[in-house]
């Protein structure tokens, strides 16, 4: 079998590689790929760059290239639900593409014609992170995710995503992961660990803290990947 893990910046992949005793790097379309073998199973670790396009890049070239069989997603991402603190792990269980508008023509917000407004993650993989939060002793939410090229660092704007898309959290990758591996048939987990509440202080509290939520998201992907050896 063989595993994806991927995140959108260098801090949210780094607590992975710091794990894995020896890689190999391949440098490809202006990225490095890092593949090790884990437990008797191969990995493929990459993080993108920040935005749709180029998770939507990164995440095809895992599969396609590099023969990933499930994508788990590890990163950050601004609170919507007031529920959610800074450190706080979220899971996605479905993601919408905030910033996706044809709705000129009727069509509702997030909404492409051949396409949906949602995409839904994959149900083993969530069930499985039951069990590792669990295992953990630590607490996770499901909820929606939603993604758009944007930092979302406005209350009016964080209300208006919330409401319109029921959204919990927001980030600006998950979404376009989502698509690729479901027109790819390749099942994919999104957690993220919240930096910040994605208001007028949202970049002083990134800036804080995408270190420590990028560590905690990135320890439970890790025990994702124990269990689904085992
Ligand atoms: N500091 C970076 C930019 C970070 S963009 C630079 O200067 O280059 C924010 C990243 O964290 C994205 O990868 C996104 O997925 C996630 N994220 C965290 N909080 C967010 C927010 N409030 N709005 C949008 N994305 C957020």
């Amino acid at each position: 079998m063989k595993i994806a893990i991927m995140g959108a910046m260098p801090e949210e992949i780094a607590p992975i590689l710091e794990k894995l005793s020896e890689y190999k790097t391949t440098q490809y379309a202006g990225n490095a790929y890092y593949e090790a073998s884990y437990k008797g199973i191969d990995l493929v670790i990459a993080y993108s760059k920040i935005g749709k396009v180029f998770s939507t890049l990164t995440a095809t070239i895992m599969i396609e290239r590099f023969g990933a069989q499930k994508l788990l997603f590890s990163g950050v991402a601004g609170a919507i639900s007031a529920t959610l603190k800074v450190g706080d792990l979220i899971v996605a269980t479905k993601l919408a593409q905030h910033d996706l508008d044809i709705t000129a023509f009727g069509h509702p917000f997030g909404y492409v014609p051949e396409g949906a407004v949602f995409v839904e993650a994959d149900k083993e993989m969530i069930l499985l992170s039951k069990e590792v939060a669990s295992d953990m002793g630590k607490m996770v939410q499901e909820g929606v995710i939603a993604t758009g090229d944007q930092f979302v660092a406005n209350e009016e704007r964080k209300n208006w995503i919330g409401s319109t898309f029921h959204a919990d959290a927001l980030e600006m990758e998950g979404a376009s992961v989502a698509v690729v591996c479901d027109a790819l048939n390749v099942p994919f987990f999104i957690l993220r660990s919240i930096s910040d509440a994605a208001d007028m202080d949202a970049s002083f509290s990134f800036d804080e803290f995408l270190e420590t939520s990028a560590v905690e998201s990135a320890e439970f992907v890790m025990k994702m990947v124990d269990k689904l050896v085992e």
